[in-house]
């Protein structure tokens, strides 16, 4: 090959010569010449036909390559979108995919599990809500917490309780939400037994409410049978009328040995005086005679309180009920008094209104009510004062008024007025025979009967009990 000038064309040839073997014939040269100037054309040509060929070919390509990837790609971002909606919770989604082939049988594995996830979440969730509402319905607290003190559960009674206010709870330290020092050291106590086997119980109070605090240990069975302990759950029972009746009870019983031990002195007292030689002198020995009188007399009133007391207390339901003429046990309730108001010049009477005529009652029970009310009206009177009782209709019930103008009772008092032995001026109450169980014992008849009780009183001016009685005919 050869690029030369050519003088008879005057132009740059390319010259090619090639030779040419054969065995039927002599070697042969051939030879050819061509312008530069048309291979040059001739390339171009080419060129230009390659490139358009090579474009055709990327843009069919990638056409077609577009098509085949989108055609895995959409499904795999549905699924991704879908598995992403799952994990935000939202259950109810939907995978769009419709293929055949393998990435169409792994949307139907996710649309099972989704709907599988959907029952079981659905299911748990309303467990819960059925284990809260129980656990919320309960009186007592409920609290659980994880080996760190962490709470898991804690029911309202608990927060009520512990007057918590934190938004989230759950999660937080218990000893740090509980503000009381002994339920601190009882859980701390139940976390230092390493078997935690021992239940531990502590009572405590918070403001006035008194209440005891059981702490046992949670423990869940292993696959491999053995046991493990997660937490500790801690049960708060409330206490406080438990405690109050234990302080009644307790008073009740040093009230009655003192007030038993008071009289028994004296009477032991005097009879020693006389035993002595004081029973020589008549006279002495007839005063000292009176005083023993009159303790043996409290004596036997106490305990004939008492024990009315407690028949009543125990009573359920009275059952001698029986109609009565209301005018004659008023009657007879101001006949027993008479001789005990005259001695104080005071005057006693009754007003009735025309329609009440018969009652169903216990005579004995409504005529005790009246007698203890218009006995005090009398006891704490001056001279020459007046006690009234009044009966009305009020609804379907009997409404009592006794009504006196004696000493009254101050307003501190009244609350405390119809517990046992409570007396505003002990003094006075002995003096007068009284035994602090005449009002206890109104109470409780009242309270038997479903009735009302109320007192309005002022110092210097009088009393006046009011009670409502179900007993109208
Ligand atoms: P007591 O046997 O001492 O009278 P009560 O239970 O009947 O016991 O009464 C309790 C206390 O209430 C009395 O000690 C007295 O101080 C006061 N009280 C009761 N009734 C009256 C009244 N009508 N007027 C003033 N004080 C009264």
């Amino acid at each position: 090959v050869s690029i030369r000038y050519s003088d008879s064309v005057n132009e740059y040839l390319k010259y090619v010569a090639l030779r040419i073997d054969s065995i039927e014939i002599e070697p042969l040269i051939v030879r050819l010449s061509i312008s530069i100037g048309d291979t040059k054309v001739i390339r171009k040509q080419m060129m230009i036909l390659i490139i358009i060929s090579v474009l055709i070919a990327v843009i069919v390509a990638s056409g077609l390559g577009l098509q085949f990837a989108n055609r895995i790609t959409r499904p795999i971002n549905e699924l991704i979108n879908f598995s992403k909606n799952i994990t935000k919770g939202n259950f109810k989604s939907h995978v769009r995919v419709e293929a055949n082939d393998e990435i169409g049988m792994l949307a139907c594995s996710f649309t099972e599990m989704q709907q599988q996830l959907d029952k079981t979440i659905t299911q748990l969730r309303e467990k819960n809500a059925e284990m809260k509402a129980m656990l919320d319905s309960m009186i007592g607290g409920v609290i659980a917490v994880d080996n760190k003190n962490r709470i898991i559960l804690i029911n309202n009674a608990a927060i009520e309780i512990f007057n918590i206010n934190s938004e989230k709870i759950i999660g937080e330290n218990i000893l740090l939400v509980v503000r009381n020092q002994l339920f601190n050291k009882l859980i701390k106590k139940y976390y230092k037994d390493a078997s935690r086997d021992k239940q531990q119980v502590t009572d405590i109070q918070v403001d006035e409410q008194h209440y005891k605090i059981y702490c046992s240990k949670i423990e869940t069975k292993q696959e491999d049978k053995t046991s493990k302990i997660i937490g500790a759950l801690i049960i708060i029972q409330d206490i406080t009328n438990i405690r109050k009746l234990e302080q009644i009870r307790s008073d009740f019983v040093s009230n009655v040995t003192h007030e038993i031990k008071t009289p028994l002195t004296s009477i032991k007292g005097f009879t020693d005086t006389l035993k002595n030689g004081a029973i020589d002198d008549k006279e002495v020995a007839q005063h000292f005679l009176d005083i023993i009188d009159i303790e043996a007399e409290r004596l036997s009133n106490l305990i004939g309180d008492i024990l009315e007391l407690s028949e009543i207390e125990t009573m359920k339901k009275d059952i001698r009920i029986e109609n009565y003429c209301l005018e004659d046990i008023v009657k007879e309730v101001l006949d027993v008094v008479t001789q005990s108001a005259a001695q104080k010049n005071i005057e006693i009477g009754y007003t009735l209104d025309s329609d009440i005529h018969l009652v169903r009652v216990n005579k004995d029970r409504l005529k005790q009510i009246l007698l203890n009310l218009v006995d005090n009206g009398i006891k704490y009177n001056n001279e020459g004062g007046k006690v009234h009782i009044v009966c009305k209709r009020h609804y379907k019930m009997i409404e009592f008024q006794v009504k006196d103008n004696g000493i009254g009772i101050c307003e501190q008092h009244i609350p405390r007025l119809f517990e046992r032995f409570y007396r505003v001026d002990k003094g006075r109450s002995r003096n007068q025979g009284g035994t602090g169980l005449g009002l206890s014992i109104v109470k409780h008849i009242v309270n038997l009967y479903g009735g009302h009780l109320k007192v309005e009183s002022e110092i210097g001016k009088g009393t006046v009990f009011i009670i409502q009685l179900p007993i109208a005919v």
